[in-house]
């Protein structure tokens, strides 16, 4: 099964035509698309996208880039919505020490509160993890989840192995169209195929055909296409196989 494991269908830029990008979404076989929010003032069009298009899950957390402008409450709201919503997983959330002015104590105390509302719930997680790999695996040896996935991954092949024992699968996207994406590339064509799933990150990461454009979910086919190529194995079933891993981690049929 096609499984987009992470695009932000609700996200502004697609305010002009979700409706489009989610049937253009379908026509290429896209089956599921997970839709994970970043703050709390966005999970109500989270949820609407997810209930007006059939084949999206949302997960509700907080993102580490939105942590400056989130409050002690937004962690109770947080908790609310995964009572009242059940939706996959807890997402996005993690830690990011790439972009410049997002306090790392904030975002350390943020990560730690919603793995323990996850916990709590015995619900996976979807992380964000720049620059951070080691720092997050810290913390999730320490509050230790059900699991989940490690969107965009980008460490190396040892950080991928304790992120596998930890019970996460690692995503790989756009990223992995590059040529000079050695590294990425490299992990795509070696993991093992019950370690990965396939996403999008739309409207972000777009693959190299896009020339920096905007991303969408119906890229997803041509994506798995490539990393097929790079695992020298079909890509029906790349698609068959990284579906599985996407279902099983995050429980849905
Ligand atoms: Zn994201």
């Amino acid at each position: 099964m096609l499984i987009d494991t992470h695009c932000h269908l609700d996200a502004g830029e697609f305010d002009g035509d979700r409706a489009q990008v989610y049937a253009h979404a379908l026509l290429h076989g896209v089956e599921r698309i997970v839709v994970p929010a970043v703050a709390v003032d966005g999970f109500a069009g989270t949820k609407s996208t997810v209930a007006a298009y059939s084949r999206c899950v949302a997960a509700y957390g907080i993102h580490p880039l939105y942590v400056m402008q989130a409050g002690e409450d937004d962690l109770v709201q947080v908790g609310d919505w995964l009572d009242r919503e059940r939706p996959v997983a807890v997402g996005e959330i993690g830690l990011d020490f790439h972009v410049p002015g997002i306090d790392a104590a904030r975002q350390q105390s943020f990560f730690v509160a919603q793995l323990k509302l996850a916990r709590a719930r015995d619900l996976p997680v979807i992380l964000h993890v720049r620059r951070a790999v080691d720092a997050v695996l810290r913390e999730l040896r320490r509050v230790r989840v059900r699991g989940g996935i490690a969107h965009a991954f980008n460490g190396s092949p040892q950080q991928a192995a304790e992120f596998i024992k930890l019970g996460f699968k690692l995503g790989f996207g756009g990223a992995a169209t590059y040529s000079g994406s050695t590294r990425i590339r490299q992990l795509a064509a070696t993991l093992p195929i019950e370690s990965i799933v396939l996403e999008t990150d739309a409207p972000d990461i777009p693959p190299v055909w896009l020339n920096r454009g905007r991303n969408a979910p119906g890229e997803l086919p041509r994506i798995a296409a490539e990393v097929a190529a790079l695992r020298g194995m079909p890509p029906a079933a790349l698609i068959a196989a990284t579906g599985d891993n996407a279902r099983g981690v995050l429980g849905f049929s």
